[in-house]
């Protein structure tokens, strides 16, 4: 950094622990060299005892804000000014973003989602079955119950996990919420619009299998995988061979970079420019 003293006019981050080599780095500075901006995105490892301070330390240096990862996502909220509307309601911010003297914690992981979605259709008054009741899914369920969604279906395989979803989700935004605990192979109800993986399985492994019947897989359903490595996850297959829109999770890394660089610098980046350095840096 200190190299281009002269071109660097300001900073976002990365606060993470053990995330070496996040290839966020490379998507987000992608696109600001794809528009000329002199920025740079830095990775700093934080210990959870050194996060305050960090925080501090990022106010008071100018950071135009900062992502901040596991195990910061919840723990940063005492530190920050504020909250957005569905960081506030999900309880957990993943991008802090300066707004005059205020940083505020936003979450994006959701709202990536929900960019990818709306890109194929409109969310409002839809039915919706979500495998997983963690962070990503608690982030895409909140998000999508802000966009409209009629009902949701959250399929998970600890029952107190779902539990806690669900009771958020009818408390906070007084959504048609119901738990199905998962054992065997799921069907998917008639009549449902969309079909969500926010668990892990598929993570590095492109043949790992979701307990679900696939031939309730039907065509006109959107079906979604938050798995963005490898993209091309068995359920995306599956979706696709049964006449399905699949729509990967690299998509939605790629949609919640965006909407971060959006909230930094207040420019629509470049969607091309910043999948392509993502996989490049995932070696896809
Ligand atoms: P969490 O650990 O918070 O939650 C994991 C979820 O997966 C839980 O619901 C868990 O169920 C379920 N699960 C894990 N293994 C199994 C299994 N073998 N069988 C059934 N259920 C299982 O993780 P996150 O929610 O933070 O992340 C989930 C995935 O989402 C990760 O792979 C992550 O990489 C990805 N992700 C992708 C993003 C993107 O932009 N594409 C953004 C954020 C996350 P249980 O409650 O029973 O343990």
């Amino acid at each position: 950094m200190s190299a281009q003293p002269n071109f660097l006019h300001e900073l976002v981050g990365s606060m993470s622990q053990g995330a070496a080599g996040n290839p966020t780095v490379a998507m987000i500075e992608a696109a600001f060299a794809h528009h000329g901006l002199h920025w740079r995105y830095v990775n700093m490892e934080v210990t959870p005892e050194d996060l305050g301070v960090a925080v501090r330390g990022a106010k008071a240096m100018g950071f135009r804000g900062f992502n901040c990862s596991l195990p910061h996502k919840v723990t940063v909220i005492p530190h920050l000014d504020g909250l957005g509307e569905s960081a506030a309601v999900m309880g957990a911010v993943n991008c802090v973003v300066r707004r005059g003297d205020k940083l505020i914690g936003e979450n994006t992981d959701g709202k990536g989602f929900l960019k990818s979605l709306t890109s194929a259709t409109d969310p409002r008054g839809k039915a919706v079955v979500i495998f997983g009741a963690g962070g990503a899914a608690r982030a895409i369920a909140v998000e999508l119950g802000l966009a409209g969604i009629r009902q949701i279906t959250v399929v998970n395989r600890s029952a107190s996990r779902g539990a806690d979803l669900v009771e958020l989700l009818r408390d906070k935004l007084q959504l048609q919420a119901k738990l199905i605990v998962w054992d065997g192979d799921y069907v998917i109800p008639e009549g449902t619009d969309f079909v969500i993986n926010a668990t892990s399985i598929g993570l590095y492994d492109a043949n790992a299998r979701l307990a679900l019947d696939v031939s309730s897989l039907k065509p006109g359903m959107i079906v979604a995988d938050v798995i963005g490595n490898p993209p091309q996850t068995r359920l995306m297959r599956d979706a696709a061979e049964r006449g399905c829109t699949a729509l990967d999770g690299l998509g939605m890394l790629v949609n919640q970079g965006i909407v971060g660089v959006q909230y930094w610098t207040g420019i629509e980046p470049d969607a091309t420019v910043m999948r392509r350095a993502l996989e490049q840096a995932l070696g896809l």
